[in-house]
């Protein structure tokens, strides 16, 4: 038997991270059987269903590299499919016309909660035999009144429900289109689903679909509901918790491979190991190793597992990335710097690829001015002498490349017998005007000869001037 998961988000919003972590426990157990993986638009609902929120689940899908193997389908393309079915169950006596207003359910149900009963359709249309032709009626599924829907999910175990809990399903709205129980069951089965892996937002859907599967002579395939993601707060994560779009960990400066690495041990996990290539991920998944309990999104983790991917990603791989993030902040970089070099030199320092281009920003814009306390602490007479040495060899330096660079620094430490931090951080004010910067021989190859030289004689004027400054 192959294989067959599916992957059926509304596209009613973004793609959440819990839907994406859903698609991701869908796609690898596909992967991990030689099975099949299956997209599926659930877009029934015309007010809520946008094309630009279709257009999210394919860009946050791709970009994820969770590829579908079959479709996408649309429910909109399917309706009379959906109404044949709905035709078999009415002739079948599985399914009644129900004449009842929306006001008279309504009252019904209140009547019910008043009594400390589960508000329920009352089933009054369920023995009816005549036509209201004045009416247009729903369709209802006729749930058996008797028994027990036993289902074995491969998360949870054993789950039963009475047949006595389920009251009768409209499964096709008075205006004739059908609802998601309905539309649901009737795709899974065509579309040949074996494992169905969803949220467990859905649990309380499953025996009313596992009956109507029945009620269609089919075959229940196996069902796994997957816990929901709850915010660091405990309640269910919402944007209120930060990102939980896809799409923005890209423009936030992650790594495709980070997020699904993150997501994967978001619920799912294998020994204490934290780090997995797709290909281990492949490898090693199992259902049933999916946590019962819900678990935190933990962004700090996260932005721990970027860092991880940045630090061992080739460089190269990075270049376009970071080409993006910086073109975002305003940076002209067709006519900056190399920005392998840029990457190379930041890639151990930026947790995102957000953080790695606002930390290169240096490299496109000059500083205004210097940070009062680094100015004050670095720039003093003392650094004068190192300065204007440097100032002179550098002026002289034939290539401007990396190691003669650094030799620079060295031999002025060693001509002045100074610690090399008493010539190193002075200059990196210079070059900055900040304390903190990459090590200074990319800092000064990236910045380019001219740009330095500007800088270092402004420190050296700014020192003179605060000499001047003291002394009157
Ligand atoms: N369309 C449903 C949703 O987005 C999922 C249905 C399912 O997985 O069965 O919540």
């Amino acid at each position: 038997m192959t294989i067959r998961t599916r992957f059926a988000p509304s596209p009613t919003g973004y793609l959440h991270v819990g839907g994406a972590r859903t698609a991701l426990f869908s796609w690898l157990y596909a992967q991990k059987t030689k099975g099949q993986f299956v997209l599926r638009i659930e877009d029934t609902d015309a007010e809520r269903s946008t094309e630009e929120s279709v257009q999210a689940i394919f860009d946050g899908m791709q970009w994820l590299g969770l590829a579908h193997d079959e479709g996408p389908f649309f429910q909109t393309d399917r309706f009379p499919r959906y109404l044949d079915v709905i035709q078999q169950l009415l002739d079948q006596g599985d399914a009644y016309y129900c004449y009842c207003s929306t006001e008279e359910v309504e009252a019904v149900r209140e009547q019910q909660r008043a009594d400390k009963q589960k508000p329920r359709y009352n089933g009054k249309c369920r023995h009816r035999t005549d036509v209201d032709e004045t009416v247009k009626p729903a369709v209802r599924f006729k749930n058996p009144e008797q028994g027990e829907v036993v289902f074995n999910d491969l998360v949870r175990g054993e789950i039963s429900i009475s047949n006595e809990e389920l009251d009768d399903l409209i499964i096709a709205r008075s205006d004739g289109t059908p609802t998601y129980n309905l539309t649901v069951v009737v795709d899974d089965l065509d579309m040949k689903m074996t494992h169905i892996i969803r949220g467990d937002d859905h649990i309380n859907n499953t025996p009313r679909q596992i009956n109507i599967m029945k009620a269609l002579g089919a075959q229940v395939p196996h069902f796994a509901h997957v816990p929901m993601i709850l915010g660091e707060d405990g309640a269910r994560l919402s944007k209120r918790h930060g990102a939980v779009s896809v799409m923005q960990y890209l423009d936030d400066g992650y790594l495709p491979e980070a997020l699904l690495n993150y997501l994967v041990r978001l619920g799912w996990s294998h020994g204490d190991q934290e780090i997995f290539s797709v290909g281990q991920m492949i490898d090693l998944f199992d259902i049933k190793d999916i946590n019962r309990a819900a678990s935190a999104f933990n962004t700090e983790k996260l932005l721990w597992i970027n860092q991880q991917y940045i630090m061992a990603s080739e460089p190269e791989k990075l270049v376009k990335l970071l080409a993006n993030q910086l073109t975002e902040l305003g940076c002209d970089v067709e006519n900056g710097p190399d920005i392998l070099e840029i990457v190379k030199t930041q890639q151990e320092r930026a947790k995102t690829l957000k953080e790695m281009a606002e930390k290169s920003l240096l490299f496109y814009t000059d500083y205004e001015e210097f940070e009062e306390k680094a100015a004050k602490k670095n720039l003093k007479f003392a650094a004068l002498e190192p300065l204007e040495m440097m100032l002179s060899k550098f002026e002289q330096l034939p290539d401007w490349s990396k190691e003669p660079l650094h030799q620079v620094i060295l031999d002025t430490a060693e001509a002045l017998d100074l610690k090399l931090g008493k010539v190193a951080q002075p200059l990196r004010v210079a070059l900055t005007g900040t304390a903190v910067s990459p090590a200074l021989d990319a800092t000064l190859f990236l910045l380019g000869k001219d740009l330095c030289l500007k800088n270092i004689l402004r420190a050296t004027e700014y020192i003179k001037e605060r000499i001047v400054a003291q002394q009157s």
